[in-house]
């Protein structure tokens, strides 16, 4: 399959590629950093930018509700969309958080693509159970 291969040279890359941060503190700190910066990227397009508006409030819903129906009447608490600049950052952000997650499987002999086949497989096994 060309996904797997696709991500096992993507992690193959990142253990060429990763010369400095060679710890596993290294790497667990760099991967929070990004997250962090994750997080000011979505707070900025909202705050800063106004792409997107992020409308938070407790989300009252009608007893004894289907599981099958909370999707539906669950709310992102975002409204608008992402201008090319803001999604940009963000895309930057998740893709250099890819690059770490490839980075601690390296250190600790895991593959990445096991990793997210076994939890493809849990999905579809287990479906909304899953994230109960
Ligand atoms: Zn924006």
């Amino acid at each position: 399959m060309l996904k797997d291969i696709i991500c096992d040279e993507f992690q193959i890359t990142v253990s060429e590629l990763l010369v400095v941060s060679r710890s596993i503190l290294d790497l667990l700190g760099r991967l929070q950093e990004i997250s962090a910066r994750l997080t000011r990227h979505l707070t900025r397009a909202a705050t800063t930018c106004g792409c997107i508006k992020i409308t938070a409030c407790k989300q009252d819903l009608p007893p004894e509700i289907p599981y099958s129906e909370l999707k539906s009447l669950l709310d992102t608490h975002i409204n608008g969309q992402l201008c090319e600049n803001c999604r940009e950052n963000i895309e930057t952000c998740l893709g250099q958080m890819l690059f770490y997650l490839a980075a601690i499987c390296n250190h600790l002999d895991l593959n990445l693509y096991d990793i997210l086949l076994k939890e493809y497989k849990q999905m579809k096994l287990l479906g909304h159970y899953k994230l109960a």
